[in-house]
């Protein structure tokens, strides 16, 4: 190999001096922010957001019936099931059969029935588009507790469904309630890149950060 002219720096001085190696480090943080997510959604990284906006004001209202209240099992970033993708997630336990309502207005993007409780591998979902786009999905409905159609215009607060025990529930019966920016949920026939996002209540109890995993939550 032909040495090096003199008078120039070689690549060893400059990595090595000080200032090289924060220039290093810095393009190696740089290259780590601009490396792209993993094709595939299971290998994402879902940042923990964190939520602080006034829930008096939120867009949602709980999704079951005024006057009542419902033991909340798992909430933002809990973990469990509820990891990843649906780190925003709300897991709200009850009855089979308990009426569930449409935390916001929208139009009905999906509709899924005809599993039947107890069965692991299928579930009983509605998905409502809202006007900014973002989807809230309501999962494990019990078999027929479907009350809507495809394309339906849908009110906050108005009956949609009722809870059940269809799919990954981990035996204990509930409603899951997410909202996702956009659509595309993973097991639905779409890529999943539409990550849970946090959302607040505004007809509960003051939860400026969301709710809080292992309380009740009364709808007022
Ligand atoms: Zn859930």
């Amino acid at each position: 190999m032909p040495s090096p002219s003199p008078g120039r720096f070689q690549f060893s001085e400059i990595l090595f001096s000080v200032p090289g190696l924060l220039v290093l480090v810095c393009l190696l943080a740089a290259a780590a922010l601009l490396a792209p997510e993993s094709a595939d959604p299971a290998l994402r990284h879902y940042p923990c957001q964190a939520l602080d906006t006034d829930s008096r004001h939120s867009p949602y209202l709980l999704p079951y019936r005024q006057g009542t209240q419902h033991w909340l099992n798992q909430a933002n970033c809990s973990g469990h099931g509820h990891s990843r993708f649906w780190n925003h997630g709300y897991d709200f336990k009850m009855d089979i059969g308990t009426p569930v309502l449409a935390a916001r207005s929208g139009a009905v993007m999906d509709a899924n029935d005809g599993c039947t409780d107890g069965d692991r591998a299928c579930t009983n979902l509605i998905i409502i588009r809202h006007a900014d786009g973002s989807v809230a999905l309501y999962s494990h409905l019990t078999k027929g507790g479907i009350d809507v159609v495809k394309g339906q215009a849908i009110l906050a607060g108005q009956v949609i469904g009722r809870s059940g025990d269809t799919g990954n529930t981990g035996e204990l019966p509930h409603l899951h309630f997410s909202v996702h920016p956009c659509g595309a949920l993973p097991g639905l026939g779409r890529e999943g890149v539409c990550p849970s996002q946090p959302v607040n209540f505004r007809n509960t109890a003051p939860n400026p950060h969301g709710l809080i995993a292992a309380h009740f939550y009364r709808a007022e």
